[in-house]
């Protein structure tokens, strides 16, 4: 949508493809349906949060960043607000109210949208796009923007048909592999945890007993394992490590503000405290009321003994589990569940200054089925709308100025 509505709104003829009755469809439920559009994170920090192949990004934030976008939206009438983390939201919180207002920016700027029509293959001669084929017509164009999605949230009209066209035309693929998913662990510690939510822990991942990573925030456990905002952030690495049969484990720490001795002299002065208190009864003020069941289990301690009659050896077994409740990862959940999609088209072969292929002439990408994920938090929205601008400008500054378009080297 940002594509074609830059390029036509700099005067190109543009038709907009869509296989579903209306565009948007996934851009109407993100951030819960309330859409974290993007965030305000500085530039180095914002390229950070999508690892390695940040930096391919790097020119097209340089040319439309989180301010522009904050702009985009307040120009077509959408007031913004900004949220713990730098998240930025519409006021209303209204996700399709986004794609709404995007609609009716696109009809404005003279954008044909061809609903429920599927692009079906793309038209290549010498190396050069000439067209699209759909199964009612054949477009004849010498410009074509990708931005088909990638392989997440498949009822949203993203199932991957743009990698199929882009291997059609010579490019190769990065394997794609679901990220931002929810963890599948071992064990019975999640299904008996299922439902329980928790605040201001953090989750520490260990490939093969190594620390890879550690998020603090939100978590929840569910019947299969492991989900929430601070697992996702930290699933794509747990995701890779499975694929290399590696070891993955993920250890949460419930109370990450002490460190052992604080902690210790916390439960101290619970145990002395709670003159004649049952250990279970103690562990009310220390968690939700839905582990303590798990936790008598863990630390073996029976739930009606004294508090005070705890042993040290008993004491020290219930700290180390506050601070590292250990779940085993065995795997992930699907692509419908997955929020973003690892992988895709090799950044190497496309153009960073334009969007361009550069394998074939007048064929651009925009959006996630470029082989760039970024962390919760509105940076894969950004990354869609900055490298739609790009390609929607490119394109069209291309078929203005064609002298002056070099094939990149
Ligand atoms: C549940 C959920 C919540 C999310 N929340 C957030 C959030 O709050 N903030 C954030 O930054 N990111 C969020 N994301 C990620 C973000 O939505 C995506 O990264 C972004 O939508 C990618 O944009 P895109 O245009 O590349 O692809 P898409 O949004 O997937 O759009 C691709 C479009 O191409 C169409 N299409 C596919 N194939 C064809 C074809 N052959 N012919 C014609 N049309 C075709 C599809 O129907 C679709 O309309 C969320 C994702 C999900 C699944």
């Amino acid at each position: 949508m940002m594509a074609a509505g830059q390029a036509a709104s700099e005067g190109a003829n543009c038709i907009l493809l869509e296989k579903m009755s209306i565009p948007g469809r996934k851009l109407s439920i993100t951030g819960k349906g309330r859409c974290n559009l993007t965030n305000i994170a500085e530039l180095p920090e914002f390229i950070s949060r999508f690892g390695k192949n940040g930096r391919f990004l790097r020119q097209a934030f340089h040319r439309f960043f989180a301010p522009d976008t904050i702009e985009f939206f307040g120009q077509l009438g959408v007031d913004i607000k900004t949220e713990r983390g730098g998240r930025v939201f519409p006021v209303n919180d209204n996700a399709p109210g986004i794609t709404e207002a995007m609609i009716r920016w696109l009809k404005k700027c003279g954008v044909t949208i061809k609903a429920n029509e599927p692009a079906l293959g793309l038209l290549i001669e010498n190396d050069s796009i000439v067209g699209v084929r759909t199964e009612r017509n054949k477009y004849r164009t010498d410009r074509v923007i990708l931005a088909t999605g990638a392989l997440s949230y498949p009822a949203t009209g993203s199932t991957g048909d743009g990698y199929r066209f882009s291997k059609s035309a010579g490019h190769n693929l990065i394997p794609t592999r679901p990220a931002l998913v929810p963890l599948i662990t071992t064990g019975e510690i999640a299904r008996k945890l299922q439902g329980v939510s928790l605040r201001n822990v953090s989750a520490t991942l260990w490939i093969d007993g190594k620390r890879q990573a550690e998020r603090f925030g939100e978590m929840l456990f569910t019947h299969f394992g492991l989900s929430g905002p601070i697992i996702l952030s930290i699933s794509s690495q747990a995701v890779d490590a499975l694929n290399r049969k590696r070891r993955v484990e993920i250890a949460i720490d419930l109370k990450p503000a002490l460190d052992n001795t604080k902690l210790d002299n916390r439960l101290l002065r619970e145990i002395q405290s709670g003159g004649k208190r049952k250990f279970q009864t103690m562990l009310k003020s220390l968690l939700p009321s839905g582990m303590i069941p798990l936790f008598c289990e863990l630390t073996g301690i029976e739930p009606d003994k004294a508090a005070n009659q705890l042993s040290g050896q008993e004491r020290k077994k219930l700290r180390d589990l506050l601070k590292s409740l250990r779940l085993t990862v065995s795997g992930h959940r699907s692509y419908n569940e997955s929020i973003i999609t690892a992988g895709g088209i090799n950044t190497k072969e496309i153009d960073p200054r334009t969007m361009e292929s550069r394998l074939v002439r007048g064929l651009y990408f925009a959006g996630e089925l470029i082989d760039i994920d970024g962390d919760t938090g509105g940076y894969n929205l950004q990354a869609a709308f900055s490298t739609g601008w790009l390609a929607g400008r490119s394109a069209i500054a291309s078929l203005l100025a064609p002298s002056a378009q070099k094939r990149p080297s």
